[in-house]
C-alpha cells in the first residue's frame, strides 16, 4: 500500500474520531497485526468490551476471504455474531448472473443487468433540499445522516488547485463528490481523457478507503438529474458506467478467485514469456524511457501518488506491449504508489492492458505513445509540467523530442526502444504463443 494511501486512511480516522465525538461515540482503532493474528485480536477486543455483533463490508480478494472466514469462526466461538455487507459495490456479486446462471465474463451484458438491478435496489430518491435548508435533520438512520450531511454542502467547482488535494473530513469529501456531480460537464466523456484539465471527479481515493460508497455516487447523480442520467445521451451516463466498471472488477475477483492469486483471467497466459528486463523496468519507473508522455506520467505518479486514467492506459500499454515486461511487476508497483490503489481495479486495469483479462484489448491493438500524446496532450501542457527540460519545445517537437533535437543535451533520455520494432516483436510473440496452444 502506498504511503499516500496510508496517510489518507490515518487522516480520515482522525476526522472520523472528531465527527463521532460530536455524537458521543468513541472511536477505538486497533492494529490487528497480520491476517493470521487478526481473528484472535479482534475476538479479544470484543470479549473485553462485551461486544455482541461485528459488522463489516466484504472484501473479495482471496486472502481477505480466508481472513474473514477465520474471523467469523473465532467470533462465533465466543458467541459474537458476524455479519458482512456488500456495500463496496452497488450490486452484490452473486446477484448478477447470465441466463445460464453463470457469471458474466464481459462487461457490456453485465452492465446492462447492473443498470436494471441498480435502479431496482436504490432507495427512493428524495426531493433535493432547498439551498437554505442547511440544518442536519436528526435521524437514527445512518444513511439519512450521511445524506443530510451531503445536502448541507455548498456547490463547488471540481478542481480549484493544480496540486492534487485530498481533504479527509466527511463534509469535505462529500462536497468534492457532490461538487463534481452538480457542476457535471456534459463534456465529461471527452474531458475525461485530457490529463491537463480537471475533467474527472478524483474521488477514487475515497472509494478505495471506504470513505465514500458507490451507492452515494449514484444516489446523488439520480438526485441531481433523475433517471435521465442513466440514458446514454446524458453526460453522466459515462460516469455511472465508470462506477459500474469498478463494480465489475470486484465481481470478476469474486467469481474468478484465481485473478487475485497471481494468475491472469485467461489462464493460458500464465505461460506467456514476458521479458524480465530489470533495466527497462527501472527506466519505466523512473520516467526515463525517452517517451515524454510516459515519462511525465510516471514522474507525476511518484511525486503525487496520482495518475490520470488516460495516462494509466498509456503507460500500461507501453509497459506491456513496447517493453513486454511482466504485468505483475507493474501491478505491484502501481499499488505501492497510488493513493487510490485498489486491488480489483488495478488488477483489472493491468490485465486489460496486457490483453490477458476480461474484455482484454486484443493483443494487436497497441497504443502508439506518440500519437496518444499528440491527441490527449496536444500542446504538451502535461508533459512540460513534469519534464521542465522540454518546456521550450514547440507542440510539434514535444511529443517526440529525439526526432527534433539532441535530447541528451537537454538532459532527457533517448528512447529505450523503437516504436515500430517493438510493436512488430510483440505481435509476433503473441501470435506465436497463441499458435502453439
Ligand atoms: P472518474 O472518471 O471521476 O470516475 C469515477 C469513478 O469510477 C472512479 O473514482 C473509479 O472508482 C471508477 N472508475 C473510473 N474508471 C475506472 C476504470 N477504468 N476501472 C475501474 N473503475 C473505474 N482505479 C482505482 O480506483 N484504483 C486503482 O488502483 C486503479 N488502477 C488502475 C490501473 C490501470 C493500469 C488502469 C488502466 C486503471 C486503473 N484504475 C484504478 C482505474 C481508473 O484509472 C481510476 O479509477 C480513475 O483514474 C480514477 O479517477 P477519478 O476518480 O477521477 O475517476
Amino acid at each position: 500500500m502506498a504511503n499516500s494511501k496510508i496517510a489518507l486512511i490515518y487522516q480520515r480516522l482522525v476526522s472520523l474520531q472528531e465527527e463521532l465525538k460530536e455524537r458521543n461515540i468513541n472511536l477505538q482503532v486497533m492494529d490487528g497485526g497480520n491476517y493470521e493474528t487478526l481473528p484472535e485480536k479482534l475476538t479479544e477486543l470484543c470479549v473485553k468490551n462485551h461486544v455482541t455483533h461485528v459488522y463489516c463490508n466484504a472484501e473479495y480478494e482471496w486472502d481477505e476471504r480466508q481472513r474473514d472466514a477465520s474471523v467469523k469462526n473465532s467470533l462465533n466461538k465466543m458467541d459474537v455474531a458476524f455479519a458482512t455487507f456488500h456495500d463496496t459495490c452497488l450490486v452484490k456479486p452473486t446477484e448478477i448472473m447470465n441466463l445460464k446462471n453463470e457469471p458474466y465474463k464481459v462487461f457490456t451484458p453485465y452492465f446492462k443487468r447492473w443498470l436494471e438491478m441498480t435502479l431496482r435496489q436504490l432507495p427512493g430518491v428524495p426531493e433535493k433540499c432547498s439551498a437554505n435548508d442547511t440544518g442536519l435533520k436528526h435521524s437514527e438512520d445512518d444513511n439519512q445522516y450521511i445524506e443530510s450531511l451531503i445536502s448541507k454542502t455548498n456547490r463547488v467547482g471540481t478542481g480549484d488547485s493544480d496540486a492534487p488535494n485530498w481533504p479527509a473530513t466527511a463534509s469535505e469529501i462529500t462536497k468534492k463528490m457532490n461538487g463534481f456531480i452538480i457542476e457535471f460537464s456534459p463534456d465529461y466523456p471527452k474531458n475525461r481523457d485530457i490529463p491537463s484539465i480537471e475533467g474527472t471527479s478524483k474521488i477514487s481515493p475515497y472509494l478505495s478507503i471506504g470513505a465514500l460508497s458507490p451507492r452515494q455516487c449514484l444516489f446523488h447523480v439520480l438526485q441531481e438529474y433523475g433517471e435521465d442520467a442513466l440514458s446514454p445521451e446524458h453526460g453522466a451516463y459515462t460516469w455511472v458506467k465508470e462506477i459500474a466498471w469498478r463494480d465489475f472488477y470486484r465481481y470478476v475477483m469474486f467469481h474468478f478467485p484465481h485473478v487475485s492469486r497471481g494468475l491472469p483471467f485467461q489462464k493460458h497466459y500464465q505461460y506467456f514469456k514476458w521479458e524480465n528486463n530489470q533495466q527497462h523496468f527501472d527506466a519505466w519507473k523512473a520516467g526515463e524511457t525517452g517517451y515524454p508522455i510516459v515519462d511525465a506520467a510516471m514522474i507525476a505518479l511518484k511525486q503525487t501518488g496520482w495518475m490520470h486514467n488516460r495516462l494509466r492506459m498509456i503507460v500500461a500499454s507501453f509497459y506491456c506491449k513496447h517493453l513486454l515486461l511482466p504485468w505483475k511487476w507493474a501491478e505491484d508497483y502501481f499499488m505501492s504508489q497510488l493513493i487510490d490503489g485498489d486491488y480489483a481495479s488495478n488488477n483489472g486495469g493491468w490485465q486489460w492492458s496486457a490483453s490477458v483479462g476480461t474484455d482484454a484489448a486484443p493483443y494487436f491493438r497497441i497504443f502508439n505513445p506518440t500519437t496518444q500524446s499528440e491527441r490527449f496532450d496536444p500542446q504538451g501542457e502535461f508533459i512540460k509540467t513534469w519534464l521542465p527540460q522540454l518546456a521550450h519545445l514547440s507542440p510539434k517537437q514535444v511529443h517526440e523530442p529525439s526526432k527534433h533535437c539532441d535530447v541528451q543535451r537537454l538532459g532527457y533520455a533517448l528512447p529505450i526502444v523503437e516504436h515500430k520494432a517493438s510493436v512488430a516483436r510483440t505481435k509476433a510473440q503473441f501470435k506465436g504463443f497463441l499458435a502453439a496452444l
